[in-house]
C-alpha cells in the first residue's frame, strides 16, 4: 500500500488534469490516489478517465471556519452523488464566485482589468485566490505569486476580500453523511501554539473527525513526528498526501512526501472501518 491522499487537479487550483495526476501516481508507484480539490468533488462518471493501475478515491478539501480561523478538512472515500455534501459545496463555490467578483471590482479600482476573462480560459469549477495570483503575475501587475498575496490578495492587500466558509462542524458532518472519512489537513500550517493545536484536534475529534494528516509537502521532520504522536495520543487515524498542485513549480511531487513512520503506520487511515478501496 502506497497512498497519496491529498492533491489538486485543474478543477480547482491545480494545474493538471485528473489523467495527468493518475499517470504521475502510476510512475511514482502509488497504489491509491485521492484527488481532493478545493470544495469540489469530481465524479469519475462525468469524465472519461484513462484506465489506470492506481485506485482513484473520491476526495475533497473543504475550507472551513473554526474559532475565526481558516482550516482545511480533507474528505476521502465520499460518495460524489451525495446531495447533502453537494448542496454544501455548491454554497461554498457560490461564495467563492462572489468573492472573486468583489476582488475583480477592487482590482478595477487599481486599473487591473481582465480577471473574469482570465477565469473563462481556465478549467476550474472552484475559483480560488491562487488563480487570481496567477492572473496578476500573467498580466504583469506583480512579479510573482508571493507578491500577489502580500500586495493584493492577503489581509491588508488592496484587493483583500475576507472569505465566508462553512464551519468545521458542517464540513465534517457533510463528509460523514456522504460515507467519507474526515482528515484534518496540514495541521502544522495554521500557525497555532501547541495549546491551540490541542484545542483544534480536540474539537475535530469531538465533531466526528477521524484522521490527522501527519505528512505532506515540505513538512519539517520534527513537525511530522509531533503530529504522529498527537494522532496516537488522541486515538485518531493517520493520513498523508503531497498536496501536489503543479509539476512546473516547487510543489512536492505525487507520493514524494516523507513516509509515515513504521509504528504510526499501524494506525494508518486504511485501517479505518470505512476504508474499502
Ligand atoms: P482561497 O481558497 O481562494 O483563499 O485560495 C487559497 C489558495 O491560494 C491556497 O490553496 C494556496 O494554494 C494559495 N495561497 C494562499 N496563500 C498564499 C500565499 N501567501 N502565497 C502563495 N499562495 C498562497
Ligand atoms: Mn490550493
Ligand atoms: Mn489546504
Ligand atoms: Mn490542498
Amino acid at each position: 500500500m502506497k497512498a497519496d491522499l491529498h492533491c489538486h487537479s485543474y478543477f480547482s487550483d491545480g494545474k493538471h488534469s485528473p489523467d495527468f495526476l493518475l499517470n504521475r501516481a502510476e510512475t511514482n508507484n502509488i497504489s491509491h490516489l485521492a484527488i481532493t480539490d478545493h470544495d469540489f468533488v469530481m465524479n469519475p462518471k462525468d469524465f472519461m478517465l484513462r484506465k489506470s493501475k492506481v485506485h482513484l478515491i473520491s476526495g475533497v478539501e473543504i475550507s472551513c471556519e473554526w474559532q475565526n480561523r481558516e482550516i482545511h478538512i480533507v474528505g476521502i472515500g465520499i460518495d460524489p452523488e451525495n446531495s447533502l455534501l453537494e448542496t454544501m459545496l455548491l454554497k461554498q463555490r457560490a461564495n467563492r464566485e462572489t468573492r472573486v467578483e468583489k476582488i475583480h471590482r477592487l482590482l478595477l479600482k487599481a486599473d487591473i482589468d481582465g480577471l473574469m476573462k482570465y477565469f473563462e480560459s481556465q478549467h476550474c469549477i472552484s475559483k480560488t485566490r491562487s488563480h487570481v495570483a496567477d492572473f496578476l503575475v500573467l498580466s504583469g501587475a506583480t512579479k510573482n505569486r508571493k507578491l500577489a498575496f502580500s500586495r493584493f490578495l492577503g489581509k491588508g492587500g488592496r484587493a483583500y476580500v475576507p472569505a465566508i466558509w462553512v464551519s468545521m462542524e458542517e464540513a465534517i458532518y457533510a463528509i460523514s453523511s456522504s460515507g467519507g472519512i474526515s482528515v484534518l489537513a496540514h495541521p502544522g500550517r495554521y500557525k497555532l501554539s501547541k495549546y491551540q493545536l490541542n484545542g483544534l484536534v480536540d474539537a475535530f475529534k469531538k465533531t466526528g473527525g477521524a484522521a490527522l494528516e501527519v505528512s505532506y509537502g515540505n513538512i519539517h521532520p520534527n513537525v511530522k513526528k509531533a503530529l504522529e504522536e498527537t494522532a496516537l495520543k488522541n486515538k485518531l487515524f493517520i493520513s498523508a498526501g503531497s498536496d501536489f498542485h503543479d509539476a512546473g513549480a516547487h510543489w512536492t511531487d505525487i507520493g514524494k512526501f516523507p513516509q509515515i513512520s513504521v509504528p504510526a503506520e499501524k494506525y494508518a487511515v486504511w485501517q479505518h472501518p470505512k476504508w474499502y478501496f
